[in-house]
């Protein structure tokens, strides 16, 4: 366990399920998200998403935070698991966007979105997919 030193963060610091990098705690307009520096992909507590949801422009700011990551497309074979609770991630293919696919936790409804993927999805689908998801 290793705390840091922002006020509002309680949890320790997650690994990219990616890649295994520590990821880092960054404000998107007031919504404090973890981001794997390592891949740029960006990994949401269920809290999260739904506050960025409910934020004007929050997709713009999290455009802003990928120009430097690399596009690379990870092996699609690999197992990964939530940062949170180690749980297997199951991947999820957005129906209206087919070229779009994050990774969920059904245990604690986390999701993590591969550097990029989280700007190309519209809000709504976003939201209804999780909700259906989750029940
Ligand atoms: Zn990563
Ligand atoms: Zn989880």
């Amino acid at each position: 366990m290793n705390r840091n030193a922002q006020p509002n963060s309680n949890d320790p610091a997650a690994a990219c399920p990616c890649d295994g990098t520590v990821m880092r705690k960054v404000d998107v307009e007031g919504v404090v998200v973890d981001r794997c520096p390592g891949c740029g992909g960006v990994w949401l507590d269920l809290g999260e998403l739904a506050q960025l949801l409910g934020v004007e422009d929050a997709k713009t700011e999290i455009a802003d935070l990928d120009p430097e990551a690399h596009t690379h497309a990870p092996a699609s074979d690999t197992v990964r698991v939530c940062p949170r609770d180690g749980q297997r991630l199951t991947p999820v293919r957005v129906p209206q966007q087919a070229h779009i696919e994050y990774d969920l936790c059904t245990h604690c409804g986390g999701t993590f979105y591969d550097a990029g993927e989280l700007r190309d999805l519209s809000r709504f689908t976003l939201a209804e997919r999780v909700k259906s998801l989750l029940g």
